[in-house]
């Protein structure tokens, strides 16, 4: 699948010399950091979906006649139909092309499965949206491999798990790794090797390093600056005079490859929770616990497509008068069970005042330590009885919702009242 390029600090191809010692002088500990980004995901999630659009132009897009391009698949981008691009623009450009509204409920689906592959291998994981992440492995190496080798793992199990490809930037720092992992666009695992990052990044133009837009690269070209490389080697007085000091010093750092960032995991993945306003008010536990059982079912699924397991279980009431109460209880393990949240939020559910009317219930989990599923995995005492035999079931429920959709796996008992 794809290729492996490795581009050497001489260059590709170039047979590469010994690196001199001072090009390792002060730095610190490598990291292995990598980006992955979804090929043209929309647009291939649709062809995922309905065979007879693979090979297709596909555009995905906002219906209405001023909407604009979300997506479009390899085949749109040869007519030169690309993202944001006006809809109307590029029905001009490419009228025989397939244009589809955009689902995002499936593209989110298939997005936290994709984190979730990710997530086997390292909890630092930081999505940028619903199709990229970093993710710093430094810490997986000696469980997984190398940088390169865990890049490989991942895209060959998201195209397995999902049928999607992905391609992998590896490097020592975040934004040469979101480099890399363009060039190698589509299906591709671009490598940029230890000590090499100045040396990557010195050819390509100076637009392509972030925060430099038309301003800055107008003002850059003024003082002969094109390549990444120019940057590096400019005065840094003329810089610092050109583009104010902050912005020359931490663009001259880009440019010698120095880009301290830390990967930072999602708010987001924090929690994970699902809820619901009735149509109808409903007063009382019995009214109440279908729908309990239902969205801790959804929440078991979605924190076991994400690899995640949390201690803290939420549960959230608000009555008719929009008064909002939330219960939390914090588990002695993590969970990733549905009976276990849902029996989590009903003893919750006895601290709620139950005599009023009710107009929404929501459960959420939370408190999900740093590799505490992998730990549960490896190293946990044997599982206590019908553990085993509800991971099977588990399992089952999430084909049947991967197949069918998340409504045909609530529980029989939650479909009360319904
Ligand atoms: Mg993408």
């Amino acid at each position: 699948m794809g290729m492996t390029r490795t581009v050497g600090p001489f260059g590709a191809g170039a047979a590469a010399p010994v690196v001199p010692l001072w090009y390792r002088r002060g730095v610190e500990p490598a990291r292995a950091i990598l980006h992955l980004d979804l090929d043209a995901f929309y647009a291939s999630v649709e062809q995922l979906d309905d065979p007879s659009l693979r090979g297709r132009p596909v555009i995905v897009a906002g219906p209405s006649s001023r909407g604009v391009v979300c997506a479009a698949s390899y085949e749109a981008r040869r007519f030169g139909v690309r993202s944001a691009m006006p809809t109307a623009r590029a029905r001009q450009l490419c009228p025989a092309g397939v244009y589809l509204p955009p689902r995002f409920d499936r593209y989110g689906a298939l997005s936290d499965q994709v984190f979730g592959v990710y997530r086997r291998v390292t909890p630092l994981v930081e999505p940028l949206s619903l199709d990229e992440a970093f993710l710093d492995v430094t810490a997986s190496r000696a469980l997984f491999g190398g940088g390169v080798e865990i890049a490989r793992r991942l895209r060959r199990e998201v195209k397995e798990e999902t049928g999607l490809t992905v391609s992998a930037g590896v490097a020592e720092v975040k934004f040469a790794a979101k480099i890399a992992s363009d060039l190698g666009k589509p299906d591709g695992l671009t490598v940029v090797p230890p000590g090499g990052t100045a040396a990557f990044l010195a050819p390509l133009p100076v637009g392509r390093l972030w925060g430099v837009g038309r301003v800055t690269e107008a003002a850059l070209s003024r003082l002969r600056v094109a390549t990444i490389g120019d940057l590096a080697r400019a005065d840094p007085a003329r810089l610092a005079a050109a583009l104010g000091d902050s912005a020359a010093a931490w663009l001259a750092a880009l440019a010698r490859g120095e880009d301290p960032r830390p990967v930072v995991p999602d708010e987001e993945s924090k929690s994970v929770g699902a809820e619901e306003t009735f149509e109808e008010d409903l007063a009382g536990a019995e009214a109440l616990l279908p729908w309990l059982r239902g969205q801790a079912e959804r929440v078991a699924r979605r924190l076991r497509a994400a690899g995640l397991a949390g201690r803290v279980v939420t549960l959230k009431v608000k009555y008719a008068d929009f008064t909002l109460v939330t219960r939390r209880v914090t588990l002695d393990a993590p969970q990733d069970d549905g009976l276990a949240i849902y029996e989590a939020a009903v003893a919750q559910l006895a601290r709620a005042d139950l005599s009023r009317p009710v107009r929404l219930t929501g459960v959420s989990v939370s408190g999900f330590g740093a590799g505490e599923r992998e730990q549960l995995g490896l190293f946990a005492a044997p599982p206590p009885p019908g553990r085993e035999k509800r991971e099977r079931l588990n399992a089952a429920l999430d084909a049947l919702a991967e197949k069918f959709g998340e409504d045909a796996v609530v529980p029989a008992s939650a479909r009360r009242g319904r």
